[in-house]
C-alpha cells in the first residue's frame, strides 16, 4: 500500500464551503504519535467511525488523519441529498426489489443517525425535509419513473406524482415533463453537516489535516506513514473512498469519477417572483447522465450535470471553467428568464464507483479495515458504514452488520489503458441517452 507523492485534488472552490459555518482547522502532523485507533479520512465515514468508536470507548485515544482540509472531499462537495431511497438502481424481478428496500433501509439508518446528530449538536446544515423529485424531461424517460412509482407502491413507500403543470408551478421552471417524489429524503448544505460534525467531534479524536498517508505498515499494530511523523494505533479504519486506488487498494474493483456542480448568486426578489417564489426543492434526474438541480434556502441554484473519467482527479482552472459553462447551459434551459443570473462558485468532487455498484466494507488484514465506494450516493450510506466497520472491527454483532457482510463485493475491473476505453465509451453512450436531461 504505497502512496509516495500525495497531490492535493480538492481546491477550496466548493460553493458550500463558502455559504455556511466556517470548518474548523486542524494542525499537520509533525511527529511520531501512538494511538488506540487511528482513522484515515475525514469524510462522512471518517467522521461516523470516529464518533463511534469514542461511544464504545471512551478511554480510548483515537487520531483522525486527513490528507487535505478536512471534511472538504466529496463530503463537503456533494449535491447535499441524504437520500431514502434510489431509482437507478431498481431491477423488475423481486430480488432486485428487495435489494433495493434493504438498501433503502440502510440508507434511512444513516439518514437517522445524521438526524440525530444535527439534532443533538444543533448543526447548522439548512436540514429541509421536503424530499426529493425525481424527474422526466424528456418523455422517453417517463416509463422508467412509471417502473418507480409501481415499486414504491408495491413496497408501501409513500410517494407523490407531479404532472406537468403542478410541477411546473413547484419548481418554478416548466422544463420538466414529470415527476415522483419520495418524502424521507433530506436536503442539506453538506459543507454545513460535516463542518458541524468536525465541530462536536469527542474530546478523545485529535485530528491532523493537510497529513496524507503514504503508506500502511501492518503487523501486531498499524503504522501509518505520513510526510511529517507516523501513528502507530492497535486498531485502524481506512475511509479515502474514491482514493482508495491510489493508496495502493481496491484498485482492480474500483474507480473514481469526477463531477463538477455550481451555485449561482441568490435570486434577488424581482427574479424570485418572476419564477413564482417556490419553496426550496431538490430534482434529481430520470437519467443517470442528467442534472441534479437544487432550489436552495437561500435562493441559490445549483446545478451538477458532468459525470467524467478524469484519471488525475485534479480539475484545472481552465477546465473547470468548461465545466461551468456546461452547468450553466443546464441553468438556460431550466431557468431562460433569469439571464442575469450568475454563477457563483463551480467545483469538482469524486465519487467512488465499483462496476457492480457494490460498496467496499471489508476486513484487509489483522486490526485494518475499509469501507467506503457508494457508487454516488454515501452521505447517508457512509454514515452508517463508519459506524458499522467499527462495529465490526470491535467484534460487535447485529442484522445490519451481517447483512452488509454478506453482499457481493465490487467485481474485478480491467486494468487501465482497457479501464479507459470502456469507461469513455460507456459514460459517451450514456451522455447521449441523457443529452435532454443534462
Ligand atoms: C458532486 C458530487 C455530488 C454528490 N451528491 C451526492 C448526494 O447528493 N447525496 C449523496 O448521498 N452522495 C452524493 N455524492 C457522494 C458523496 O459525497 C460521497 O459518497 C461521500 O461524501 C463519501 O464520504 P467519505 O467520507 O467516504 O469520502 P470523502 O468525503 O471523499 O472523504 C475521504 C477523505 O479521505 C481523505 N484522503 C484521501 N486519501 C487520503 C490519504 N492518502 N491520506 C489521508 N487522507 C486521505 C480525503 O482528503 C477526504 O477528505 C456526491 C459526490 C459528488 C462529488
Amino acid at each position: 500500500m504505497k502512496n509516495k507523492s500525495y497531490q492535493a485534488i480538492n481546491d477550496s472552490t466548493c460553493g458550500w464551503s463558502h455559504t455556511t459555518t466556517e470548518a474548523p482547522s486542524y494542525p499537520r502532523l509533525e511527529e511520531n504519535k501512538q494511538a488506540d485507533w487511528v482513522i484515515v479520512g475525514a469524510g462522512f465515514t471518517g467522521l461516523a467511525a470516529a464518533f463511534r468508536v469514542a461511544e464504545l470507548n471512551p478511554d480510548d485515544s483515537i487520531i483522525l488523519l486527513d490528507a487535505e482540509k478536512a471534511g472538504n472531499g466529496a463530503s463537503a462537495r456533494n449535491s447535499g441529498y441524504i437520500v431514502d431511497i434510489t431509482l437507478n438502481d431498481g431491477g423488475s424481478s423481486l430480488a432486485d426489489e428487495q435489494t433495493q428496500l434493504a438498501k433503502s433501509r440502510l440508507n434511512m439508518a444513516g439518514l437517522e443517525l445524521l438526524r440525530q446528530q444535527v439534532n443533538q449538536y444543533e448543526i447548522d446544515c439548512d436540514w429541509d425535509e421536503s424530499g426529493k423529485l425525481h424527474c422526466a424531461a424528456d418523455a422517453r424517460n417517463i416509463p422508467k419513473l412509471k417502473n418507480f412509482e409501481n415499486f414504491l407502491g408495491r413496497a408501501e413507500v409513500p410517494y407523490k406524482i407531479w404532472q406537468k403543470k403542478a410541477l411546473s408551478h413547484r419548481l418554478g421552471t416548466d422544463y420538466y415533463q414529470y415527476a415522483v417524489q419520495t418524502h424521507k429524503g433530506v436536503l442539506v448544505n453538506p459543507a454545513g453537516l460535516v463542518n458541524g460534525l468536525l465541530e462536536n467531534l469527542p474530546a478523545s479524536v485529535s485530528v491532523y489535516e493537510h497529513t496524507p498517508v503514504s503508506d500502511v505498515q501492518s503487523g501486531d499494530s498499524i503504522r501509518m506513514i505520513t510526510p511529517g511523523g507516523t501513528v502507530t494505533a492497535g486498531r485502524a479504519i481506512i475511509a479515502v473512498n474514491a482514493l482508495m486506488p491510489k493508496l495502493g487498494l481496491k484498485s482492480d474493483r474500483v474507480f473514481p469519477l469526477t463531477l463538477t456542480a455550481s451555485l449561482t448568486r441568490p435570486l434577488n426578489e424581482q427574479e424570485y417572483q418572476s419564477i413564482g417564489k417556490p419553496e426550496p426543492w431538490g430534482v434529481l434526474s430520470a437519467s443517470s447522465m442528467g442534472a441534479t438541480v437544487r432550489l436552495t434556502n437561500d435562493r441559490r441554484i445549483l446545478v451538477r450535470n458532468t459525470v467524467e473519467w478524469w484519471p488525475s482527479l485534479k480539475m484545472d482552472e481552465t477546465s473547470l471553467a468548461q465545466r461551468r459553462q456546461k452547468n450553466q447551459m443546464g441553468l438556460r434551459k431550466r431557468f431562460p428568464g433569469l439571464t442575469g443570473l450568475g454563477i457563483d462558485y463551480t467545483w469538482s468532487g469524486h465519487v467512488c464507483i465499483s462496476r457492480n455498484s457494490k460498496p467496499v466494507f471489508e476486513k484487509i488484514e489483522n486490526n485494518l479495515y475499509l469501507a467506503g465506494c457508494y457508487n454516488a450516493g454515501g452521505v447517508a450510506m457512509g454514515s452508517l458504514f463508519g459506524k458499522l466497520i467499527v462495529d465490526y472491527a470491535s467484534g460487535l454483532e447485529s442484522e445490519q452488520l451481517s447483512y452488509v457482510l454478506e453482499q457481493e463485493k465490487p467485481v474485478f475491473i480491467p486494468p487501465r489503458p482497457l479501464l479507459d476505453v470502456g469507461l469513455k465509451t460507456r459514460l459517451a453512450w450514456q451522455r447521449y441517452q441523457g443529452r435532454n436531461e443534462a
